[in-house]
C-alpha cells in the first residue's frame, strides 16, 4: 500500500473561496482530505526570494490592511468549517521571507505560538503539523518547532540549520536514502519537489505523479492553489491534471490517501524502520 498526503500551500485571508472549491470540490467528493497549509496573518506586502510581490497575493488591492489575520476572511474561515475534508496546517507565522531563519528565540517561540491562536480564533483545530515558509528554518526554528508539533513537512532539510544532537538520525536517514525521518516524537517529512506545478511540463505531470507515489510508502504531494489562477485566471489544462489526479488517487487500490493529522495521530509514525525504536 501506498500512502499519499496531499499538500497545498499559502492558502491566507486573501485567498478566494471560489478557487479552493473549483480546485478540490472532485477530492471532498470522493473523501479525500486535502491538507492546507494556511499563512495564520499573512503580510500583504511579502515579497519572494525574486524580488515580486508573492503571487499568493493576487487578489490584494489598494486599501488592504498590511497584515490579515485568516479570520478576517470569514467566507473562507466558513467555508473550511463546512468541508472538514480540508485538514488545515500551520504555515508560518505571516510569511514574511525567511521569517524561521532567524535565531531569535522569544521572536520564534511568539510567531509559532501567535500563529497557532490566530488559527484557532479562525475556529481551526490545534494543528499537529508545521510547513515553513520557503523551506528555511535555522536550528533554533526547527527545535521550537519540534515542541510543538508532531510533524514537519518539508521540501530538504539542512545539516548546517539541524540541532547537533539530531545529528545521528540524520546522518541515518541519509545513509539509508530515506525521505522521512524521526527525531523523538517529531516526524520530519520530505517531499520530491511539486510534482504539481505550472513549471513542469503538463503532458507528463500526472505520469511523474503516479511514479513518485509508487515508488515509496508514503509521499507527500505539494501544490500552490495559486498556481492555477495565474493573474486570477484558471489554468483549466492544469486543473483537468489536478482532477485526473484525484480520480486516480480514488480509484487505485493501491494507494491510500491520508492527512497529516492521520499520521501524527498514531503513539509512533512508522515512516523510517530505523528510529521506531526511539518513538
Ligand atoms: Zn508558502
Amino acid at each position: 500500500m501506498h500512502r499519499v498526503i496531499l499538500r497545498d500551500d499559502d492558502t491566507n485571508a486573501l485567498t478566494p473561496v471560489e478557487c479552493l472549491e473549483q480546485l478540490y470540490r472532485p477530492f471532498l467528493h470522493r473523501g479525500l482530505p486535502v491538507n492546507l497549509a494556511v499563512i495564520p496573518n499573512v503580510r500583504t506586502d511579502t515579497h519572494g526570494a525574486n524580488g515580486a510581490l508573492e503571487k499568493f497575493l493576487f487578489a490584494k488591492r489598494a486599501d488592504t490592511p498590511l497584515e490579515l489575520p485568516i479570520a478576517s476572511n470569514t467566507g473562507l474561515v466558513r467555508y473550511l468549517r463546512e468541508n472538514p475534508q480540508f485538514r488545515v496546517v500551520q504555515h508560518g507565522y505571516d510569511h514574511s521571507l525567511f521569517e524561521f531563519g532567524s535565531d531569535q528565540r522569544d521572536d520564534l517561540a511568539n510567531r509559532l505560538d501567535q500563529g497557532t491562536a490566530l488559527l484557532a480564533a479562525a475556529g481551526c483545530r490545534a494543528p499537529r503539523t508545521f510547513v515553513a515558509p520557503y523551506d528555511r528554518f535555522s536550528r533554533v526554528s526547527v527545535s521550537e518547532v519540534a515542541k510543538r508539533f508532531r510533524v514537519i513537512s518539508a521540501g530538504w532539510f539542512e545539516l548546517r540549520r539541524l540541532p547537533f544532537a539530531w545529528w545521528p538520525q540524520y546522518a541515518m536517514k541519509k545513509m539509508l536514502k530515506r525521505p522521512h525521518w524521526q527525531v523523538g516524537r517529531t516526524t520530519l517529512l520530505t517531499h520530491p519537489g511539486c510534482l504539481l506545478s505550472f513549471q513542469r511540463p503538463y503532458p507528463t505531470m500526472l505520469k511523474t505523479v503516479k511514479k513518485q507515489v509508487e515508488s515509496q510508502e508514503l509521499t507527500v504531494l505539494v501544490t500552490h492553489w495559486w498556481e492555477y489562477f495565474r493573474e486570477g485566471k484558471p489554468d483549466t489544462a492544469m486543473l483537468a491534471i489536478l482532477h485526473a489526479t484525484a480520480e486516480w488517487l480514488a480509484s487505485s487500490s493501491h494507494v491510500r490517501v491520508i492527512s497529516f493529522d492521520d499520521l501524527a495521530r498514531g503513539p509512533c509514525l512508522p515512516v523510517c524502520p530505523t528510529t521506531v525504536t526511539t518513538c
